[in-house]
């Protein structure tokens, strides 16, 4: 179908072949302007886009050339035509090679003029519709591929802090958004915590945690599906009590779920000024591919946080397992070495324990051995490692720590274990347990295995000094 609305410009000084090519036009349903010579022709161009321009090869005050590389500048888009009186095969090609669309042949063939046209006006909606669909496939092409390189970044990272800071920044870049904030949600307490944040102010960043259901975040994530705002003010969703968080009137609020689990609201606003800072449907389409990756690599480094965490602990009492020990010990040993700072090994050996075992059964003594296990973490310091050694001994790691003061905290949990301060109620029954203890401090050139050993050497003296008891490796 042709397109009536199109517009034609004819640029011919012959008043009678610019009135009969109008009119005929007009007819046809086109919006023609004409113009009586070049320079007025030129002008035209300059006020507006013509879809076709019919120009006569030989005007007064230039050529019909002139006018078409003038049009070329302005509007390359427009469809030229040239008229020519005499029909030599060679002004004809010069046109064509010149960027001329066709040329039309004086005296007039009004059908093949409108076939031109209506050819001419079709051919260059499809270049014209056909760009613009490159640009937004190229557009669309763009996005693809970020969102696969994001996804690949994600999913290799495995670190769930440095993950959740990657999620923050990539998200809040790809919407333009200023502000940006991911909340995870603490199995325990269903809250949601933000554990990553961009442009939040510690006012936000400190709050307290949202409760499922409540506020925004609470909302999305109790609903579990996403939010875009456009516009708070209007938007009965927002409450009034909610709108002074946002600068800016729009906002996205999105769950990361997989698998119909929820693990937490990622928020998206401020949008940087295009598009007066409102967030469209695309966007949230955008981002909601991201979000549904992020959900699932965030589930993967929980997962390897949590098999890491396994790999390192003692599962009946909740501390560091061996393993762990003899790894941590070299490094404390090395941090001692190089900095020439005191570092001192505990052992503690539950006294008499075959005997609770034999009297009360094993899981008793499970219970003696988790509750030991909980009055040396109560008493271990932030940089202590506290660990199960082997079946009912215990070994902690005492950096920054001379035998004097691993003495003081040694003493402190063999008496906190006897004077049963600390006893689990369960065990009421089973009376006095003691345990004794023994201390080596780190000397320079000390093998591990040896610094080990004098701290059980130690042990073993206190017990033959009468057990419930701690010594310093002489
Ligand atoms: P001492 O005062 O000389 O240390 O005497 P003891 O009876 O504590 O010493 P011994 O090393 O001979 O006995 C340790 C006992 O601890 C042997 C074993 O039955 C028990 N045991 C070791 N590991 C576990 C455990 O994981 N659970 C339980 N219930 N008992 C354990
Ligand atoms: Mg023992
Ligand atoms: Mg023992």
């Amino acid at each position: 179908m042709v397109d009536k609305k199109a517009d034609i410009l004819i640029v011919d000084d012959e008043e009678v072949i610019r009135e009969m090519l109008k009119t005929l036009l007009m007819r046809e349903g086109y919006n023609v302007t004409a113009a009586e010579n070049g320079a007025a022709g030129i002008d035209q161009i300059r006020k507006a886009f013509f879809n076709i321009a019919i120009v006569d090869i030989k005007l007064t005050d230039m050529s019909g050339m002139e006018v078409m590389t003038k049009i070329r500048e302005v509007h390359p888009e427009t469809i030229v035509l040239m008229v020519t009186a005499y029909a030599t095969t060679e002004t004809a090609i010069k046109a064509l090679e010149a960027g001329v669309y066709d040329y039309i042949i004086k005296p007039f063939d009004i059908n093949r003029i409108k076939m031109i046209i209506k050819r001419g006006v079709e051919e260059q909606r499809l270049s014209i519709e056909n760009r613009e669909l490159l640009a937004s496939l190229k557009v669309e092409k763009d996005k693809l591929e970020s969102v696969l390189e994001i996804g690949k970044m994600m999913s290799s990272i495995l670190n769930l802090n440095e993950l959740i800071t990657f999620i923050v920044r990539k998200t809040t870049e790809v919407l333009q958004a200023q502000k940006g904030s991911l909340m995870l949600l603490d199995e325990d307490t269903g809250n949601l915590i933000i554990r990553g944040a961009i442009g939040l102010s510690t006012e936000v960043l400190n709050s307290t945690p949202v409760k499922i259901g409540d506020k925004i975040a609470g909302w999305v994530a109790k609903q579990g599906e996403p939010l875009l705002v456009m516009n708070i003010e209007t938007d009965p969703r927002v409450k009034r009590t909610n709108r002074e968080h946002y600068h800016g009137k729009s906002f996205i609020s999105i769950p990361l779920i997989n698998k119909d689990k929820i693990h937490g609201v990622l928020n998206i606003a401020d949008k940087k000024d295009p598009g007066q800072g409102i967030f469209t449907l695309d966007d949230l389409n955008y981002i909601s591919i991201i979000v549904n990756q992020a959900a699932i690599a965030i589930e993967n480094a929980q997962l390897y946080t949590e098999v890491t965490r396994l790999a390192i602990t003692d599962a009946l009492t909740g501390l560091f397992n061996q393993r762990y020990f003899q790894d941590h010990l070299v490094n404390e040993i090395n941090r001692a070495k190089r900095y020439g700072r005191p570092l001192s090994l505990v052992m503690f050996d539950i006294d008499n324990f075959k005997k609770y075992n034999d009297q009360y059964g094993h899981l008793t003594g499970d219970s003696i051995l988790r509750n030991i296990g909980a009055i040396l973490k109560n008493n271990a310091r932030e940089v202590d490692i506290a660990c199960r050694y082997g079946g009912e001994e215990f070994m902690m790691i005492l950096p920054e720590t001379d035998s004097a003061g691993a003495m003081a905290i040694a003493e402190k949990i063999r008496d906190a274990v006897f004077t049963c301060d600390q006893r689990e109620k369960a065990l009421e029954h089973v009376g006095k347990i003691t345990v004794s203890g023994g201390i080596a401090q780190y000397e320079k050139k000390l093998e591990k295995e040896n610094f080990i050993h004098r701290t059980d050497q130690a042990m073993y003296q206190a017990k033959k000094e009468g057990k419930n008891k701690i010594c310093i490796w002489q």
